[in-house]
């Protein structure tokens, strides 16, 4: 078989690869970047509100302390050892407030350097209290507030504790500032690794689109992917992909394969056509010779069209276009007739006939389709089995199917070629003296295939070939 010039070039210019889009990967880092950082605000947002909470709960339990310890004082002994309770256990935070029943101010002390301590006096001195209240705070324009407990004794007067929440100012904003520290170096080193994990994950994608538009501007189809440096989700797809490639690749080769193999076939009737008709072009005053030139014009044009027909039908069954023409067909009857025909044909080889049946073998089946199949079967075991020969037919029902097997004491086939026997224009090297397209058994199989049914081969080389051909044995029309 040879391949014809110029069957692999490219006809369609390649187009200009795609410039690589980094798109997905920018937006992957984008979107693991904002909600990392949304994250790790809110986890700082919780710890500062927790540590906000356990700082004015503490707050509440010392002012609650101190409020009891001065009512056990003003209880025991009065307001005079407050008074004197007070300068001695004197805390510059604290703002200490004894007032009587009608909240007039009976004894007041207020925190040390805090400018504030006058004017929330004031406040409280203009606040009606409520006997119940345990806990309040006075406000003190937007930032500042002072936060107080509150007692009322059995006299009708009340003791009052309070201290400047600007207090816990400080370690909550000693946290600010650390979280502020920390989030700068976290969310850089955040945003590199999501940059780093999106370009990891998307590599094999871009490792694909890189063979894509390789296989394009080439046009070879034998680039793979490494689907061991692959892993998850994208190494099926990777595994995938190459498996398709690998079927195109062979379904592509198989074609031009073909292409060339029909180009190859038809090149020599044509020539020869052309051959014979240039000859009596040169002698046309020779009619005999013409009208011998003509009838080989005919002959060589048969053998062409036999061709190309033999050919449609073989792509009709693949592209399950073939039309069968259903009808009850007894098989070993159809058998019987080809075998005697052919042994007609065959006498002057000298090769001996044999028909065996285990009687009528009726399946629904297109009858000029199937008697084309055993006739290709059986032209061959004729073609190629040599004078003295024998050729041995049978027929019967096995398995729900008809089995028709046509065995010769031909030349046999080697091991290495027996599955290529079925495949289009294939001729094996000794078979080449004898006449023959290498369609006969691609047609025998597809008409096979059209029925339901398969075909088989077993040969030995020196002894003969066995081809059988199956077809489900059914009763009524399809
Ligand atoms: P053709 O006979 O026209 O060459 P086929 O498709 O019928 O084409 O057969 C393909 C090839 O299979 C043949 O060229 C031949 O090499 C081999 N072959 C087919 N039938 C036989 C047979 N009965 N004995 C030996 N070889 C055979």
């Amino acid at each position: 078989m040879s391949s014809s010039p110029g069957m692999d070039s490219d006809p369609v210019p390649a187009p200009a690869p795609l410039p690589p889009s980094r798109l997905v990967s920018v937006r992957l880092t984008a979107w693991y970047w904002g909600l990392f950082s949304l994250s790790l605000l809110i986890l700082f947002a919780f710890v500062y509100w927790s540590l906000d909470a356990t700082l004015r709960k503490a707050n509440a339990e010392l002012l609650h302390s101190k409020v009891k310890e001065f009512a056990d004082t003003y209880k025991d002994s009065g307001i005079a050892e407050i008074r004197r309770d007070a300068s001695q256990k004197r805390s510059d935070e604290f703002l200490i407030r004894v007032a009587d029943s009608q909240n007039r101010t009976l004894f007041a002390s207020l925190p040390d350097g805090d400018p504030q301590g006058p004017s929330v006096l004031l406040a409280l001195e203009a606040r009606n209290v409520l006997p119940a209240e345990r806990l309040f705070s006075i406000g003190l324009g937007k930032w500042g507030a002072f936060e107080f407990a509150n007692t009322r004794l059995k006299n009708g007067s009340f003791i009052q504790i309070g201290r400047n929440a600007s207090h816990r100012r400080g370690p909550l904003e000693h946290f600010v500032a650390s979280c502020l520290g920390v989030a700068f170096p976290v969310l850089l080193l955040a945003l590199a690794g999501g940059a780093f994990m999106a370009d990891r994950a998307l590599r094999p994608l871009r490792n694909l689109t890189e063979t894509v538009q390789n296989i394009v501007a080439t046009g070879k189809l034998d680039a793979r992917l490494s689907p061991e440096k692959t892993a998850g989700e994208l190494r099926e797809l990777v595994i995938s992909f190459d498996q398709m490639l690998e079927k195109i690749q062979a379904l592509v080769e198989g074609m031009r394969g073909v292409l060339d193999n029909v180009a190859h076939d038809l090149r020599t009737p044509i020539t020869r056509l052309r051959g014979i008709a240039e000859l009596a072009l040169r002698h046309p005053a020779d009619l005999p010779a013409c009208q011998e030139a003509l009838s080989d014009c005919v002959e060589e044009s048969d053998r062409v069209i036999t061709m190309l027909n033999t050919l449609m039908d073989i792509s009709e069954v693949e592209t399950g276009a073939m039309k069968l023409n259903l009808s009850r067909v007894d098989v070993t009857d159809l058998a019987r007739q080809l075998t005697d025909f052919y042994a007609e044909l065959a006498e002057e080889n000298h090769l001996s006939f044999s028909f065996t049946a285990s009687g009528p073998c009726v399946t629904v089946a297109d009858e000029s389709r199937l008697r084309q199949a055993v006739a290709n079967l059986l032209d061959n075991a004729v073609k190629y089995t040599p004078a003295g020969g024998s050729v041995q037919v049978g027929v019967r029902a096995a398995n729900g199917r008809a089995l028709i097997t046509v065995r010769d004491t031909g030349p046999g086939i080697p091991r290495e070629d027996l599955a290529r026997v079925w495949e289009r224009l294939y001729r094996g090297d000794k078979s080449r003296s004898q006449r023959g397209l290498g369609l006969g058994l691609s047609l025998v199989r597809a008409i096979a295939q059209a029925h339901l049914g398969e075909c088989r081969v077993s040969s030995t080389v020196g002894a003969g070939s066995e081809f059988s051909l199956r077809i489900p044995l059914i009763t009524s029309e399809l």
